[in-house]
């Protein structure tokens, strides 16, 4: 299981829903994280940093490293892509807001289910398709593989 966990950005004017794979890393492991106007003053340090639409993750990478190593992930090749694309600690769902807005839409969808099964499987499915590609139009990293 991933728990969410709701984290403030620097400037404090918007958060993210983060999850961590398994809860290997600890919710200390982002040192800083950037929303579009945060980010704006932040110089980008692609060592440690991954950047997502304007938005930028900070790991420690120290502390990162030290948590994986005890549960035997190789480690040789750490990067701040690397934790974010195998989900070790990435958004929760495409974008950092998708968790809400995904509940949301979702129980629109499942009112139909009472009503007529067919029609709402139908529906799930073009949701899913619709939503996953307007975030990859969006440019939002996550949802390029999908
Ligand atoms: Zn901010």
């Amino acid at each position: 299981m991933c728990s969410n966990h709701r984290l403030a950005c620097s400037c404090g004017r918007n958060k993210a829903n983060i999850m961590f794979r398994n809860h290997i890393l600890p919710p200390m492991v982002v040192c800083n994280l950037y929303c579009p106007e945060c980010s704006k003053n932040v110089t980008l340090k692609l060592e440690c940093m991954i950047f997502d639409n304007n938005w930028i993750m900070e790991f420690d990478l120290t502390l990162a490293h030290g948590y994986l190593k005890r549960v035997n992930v190789n480690t040789e090749f750490i990067s701040p892509e690397f934790l974010f694309d195998q989900g070790y600690a990435t958004w929760n769902g495409l974008t950092p807001n998708d968790l809400e807005h995904r509940l949301v839409e979702r129980e629109e969808i499942v009112a139909l289910a009472a009503h007529d099964m067919r029609q709402y499987l139908a529906e799930m499915k073009r949701w899913g398709c619709e939503r996953a590609q307007k975030f990859r139009e969006a440019g939002w990293r996550k949802a390029q593989q999908c």
